[in-house]
């Protein structure tokens, strides 16, 4: 992306993005910087000298409008490209262009950073406990993440689905946060399963534990099913319909307006 000056250029030329104010012809864009030189400033209320010392006051405005989700704003930063021409009046000199660039590309690596986080049944509905099962199922949580390419992936390490989405995303060097319920939620399972658990934990890069408190209860399972929800872009659910966690934990999902992939079907293909 680069900034160009438009002066001598055909008002509205459609070679360049105008991101200025309404001027020679040139219509005014929502990207355009509200604080003038010479008049008292609206935001920090000083009177600026020449025009590129109202940046930082446009950096601090833009940056608020993002955040505020204002939609006109929002629908110009995200129509620019890496091919866009950005015009102003100020060029050489540093401009709010230069600011709008900034805040572009903060929302593209913003866009680029996807957190999954994961959810799907026991083994139990799955096939079985078996290793071949298991493998299918790290296999198939291996196509998805090579699919979507997620930064991290937050799995609530139950058996299953969970654990093997944890090494599916181990064996893409993809960094795992394991959200356990409480300390010890895996006390009754037999010992190849605690030990297979332990190994894989040893390996996620970060751990939470959602309650510190050591009691079952199935409120736990649920909260811990809330936490993955609430801190992922993504949810990959594998999901038959049945009732019981999996689907109380897809409801909540849907309830947040959270993005969704039920990836049943491939299983039932992968199985
Ligand atoms: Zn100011
Ligand atoms: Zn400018």
């Amino acid at each position: 992306m680069k900034v160009v000056n438009v002066k001598g250029m055909k008002a509205n030329d459609p070679a360049v993005t105008y991101c200025g104010r309404s001027f020679g012809g040139w219509v005014e864009s929502p990207l355009h910087n509200p604080f003038r030189k010479g008049q008292k400033c609206q935001r920090c209320g000083k009177l600026h000298g020449n025009p590129q010392d109202t940046i930082p006051c446009y950096r601090a405005y833009l940056q608020e409008q993002v955040l505020l989700n204002n939609q006109v704003i929002l629908a110009a930063l995200n129509s620019l490209t890496e091919d866009s021409v950005l015009g102003c009046w100020c060029k050489p000199n540093p401009c709010h262009c230069d600011v709008v660039i900034e805040e572009w590309r903060k929302l593209q690596e913003l866009k680029n950073y996807l957190v999954i986080g994961v959810t799907g049944h026991r083994p139990d509905k799955l096939g079985g406990y078996d290793d071949q099962t298991y493998n299918r199922l790290v296999d198939l949580a291996v196509a998805v993440f090579k699919l979507k390419k997620p930064q991290k992936v937050i799995t609530g390490m139950a058996l299953g689905w969970d654990q093997a989405c944890c090494e599916g995303a181990l064996r893409l060097k993809i960094p795992v946060c394991a959200a356990l319920p409480f300390p010890g939620f895996d006390s009754k399972w037999p010992d190849a399963a605690v030990s297979k658990f332990g190994s894989l934990l040893r390996q996620c890069s970060e751990r939470v534990w959602v309650s510190e408190d050591k009691t079952y209860s199935a409120k736990k399972l649920f909260d811990r099913n809330k936490w993955v929800v609430d801190r992922c872009s993504l949810l990959v659910a594998l999901y038959d319909g049945s009732m019981g966690g999996t689907h109380n934990t897809v409801e909540y999902a849907k309830s947040v307006d959270r993005e969704m992939l039920n990836v049943w079907k491939s299983w039932e293909k992968f199985k």
